[in-house]
């Protein structure tokens, strides 16, 4: 009955457009045989950090490390002190609490906006005590959050900005990508200039190029975004065994870089990432305005559309297993993002308990039973999307 499945995310479409300048990418990097921290991965960098409008990038080798390498350098240059503790939405994915955890700092778990996804900013005062020192924001499911907001009021409580950008490649506040990168020493004075007022900036954010994220490795793959020349050298000798001349050791670090292959992949993909994420937005706004059914709640467009890149589109349905199986029975493949909210998740209950502190958390653990991801992706076609919205206003 069903002819061809509707799959949840098509990396072959990706891939395939690719092809040939994906294997020339390899050749290049086979035949140079320099395969690790080379003139790729530098060139990425740079030309990643600009497309952020940051002035450094450091490769590291996954999400996870590089948003911990960021923590970590925090550390080492004094902004933060083990113990301290940082701000997370309750409702993101598991790594942004285990890198706040890894770092020696304490999450602390702050109920999501029911609508955006993001942070809560009514919410931010009451999570706050004297030992909170920042704020790791994340852009959920690729929708910038209200980094404006959460800025000024970190500046009045004099803490630090960081953002987990994994899902957010290519989302613009105002004609900025992302809002990172204002040096924390100079933070409260370029807030005090004129055009810095409106846009308060991070001081680092940290990206994943895990294969199925907007912008995606063949492997795994992660950068640190940042304006602060200093914490961008010493995420770079945390990620190189806390060295940065061979064989003299400042830190006790770890093995973490964006290798050659990853990043002459990544400099044939980045090209393509406006086009993608413009792709993403066009599906989004026709689910938007074509799912019309009262059993199924989408989040809207933001005011300012390009900050949403739509990694993930999320729709919520008190019945979502239900959902789940009735779109499965009619070829559309679905995934949970995510089933078990972190401060639920085994490794946090029970004996390490101290790990992390949070209060009732109503939001996250409703959007956790009820979200339902439907297929989103540039590879899908607009007769995929049809079938997918029929789909979901057929259910009853
Ligand atoms: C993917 C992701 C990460 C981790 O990235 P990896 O490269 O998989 O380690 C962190 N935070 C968020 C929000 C993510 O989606």
């Amino acid at each position: 009955m069903i002819t061809k499945k509707v799959p949840f995310y098509s990396l072959g479409y990706v891939t395939e457009s690719l092809g040939r300048d994906l294997l020339s990418a390899f050749g290049g990097v086979l035949e140079s045989n320099w395969f690790i921290r080379g003139p790729r991965s530098e060139r990425f960098e740079g030309v990643f950090a600009k497309y952020c409008g940051a002035q450094f990038g450091v490769g590291t080798g996954n999400g996870l490390d590089a948003l911990t390498l960021m923590l970590r350098a925090s550390i080492e240059l004094g902004y933060l002190k083990r113990g301290d503790e940082v701000i997370v939405p309750a409702n993101t994915f598991i790594a942004t609490v285990l890198a706040v955890c890894a770092a020696g700092l304490v999450p602390v778990l702050v109920d999501p906006d029911r609508e955006t996804c993001n942070l809560d900013v009514s919410l931010l005062e009451g999570a706050c005590s004297e030992r909170t020192r920042a704020i790791l924001a994340v852009h959920l499911y690729g929708r910038l959050a209200d980094m404006p907001a959460i800025c000024e009021f970190a500046k009045a409580k004099g803490l630090l900005v960081f953002e987990d950008a994994a899902q957010a490649h290519g989302a613009e506040l105002d004609e900025r990508r992302g809002s990172t990168g204002s040096p924390t020493e100079t933070r409260d004075e370029r807030l005090e200039t004129k055009d810095e007022r409106k846009v308060a900036r991070s001081t680092a954010a940290a990206y994943s190029f895990y294969p199925t994220k907007n912008l995606g490795a063949l492997g795994d793959g992660g950068m640190v975004v940042t304006d602060d020349a200093e914490l961008a050298r010493t995420v770079r000798m945390l990620g190189n065994y806390g060295s940065e001349r061979k064989y003299v050791n400042k830190y006790v670090g770890v093995n973490s870089r964006l290798d050659e292959v990853q990043a002459a992949i990544l400099l044939e993909k980045l090209p393509h990432l406006d086009g993608w994420n413009a792709r993403r937005r066009e599906i989004a706004a026709r689910y938007c305005s074509e799912i019309k059914n009262p059993l199924v709640r989408v989040t809207p467009v933001p005011a300012n559309p390009l900050s949403h890149v739509w990694h993930v589109f999320p729709v919520f349905c008190e019945r979502r297993d239900e959902l789940q199986s009735f779109l499965s029975a009619r070829g559309v493949e679905t995934l949970v993002h995510y089933p078990i909210p972190p401060h639920l998740q085994e490794a946090f209950t029970g004996a390490s308990d101290s790990l992390l502190r949070h209060g009732v958390l109503p939001v996250a653990e409703e959007l956790a039973r009820t979200e339902l991801s439907i297929p989103m992706g540039p590879g899908l076609g607009d007769d995929d999307v049809s079938r997918v919205i029929e789909a979901l206003n057929e259910f009853v």
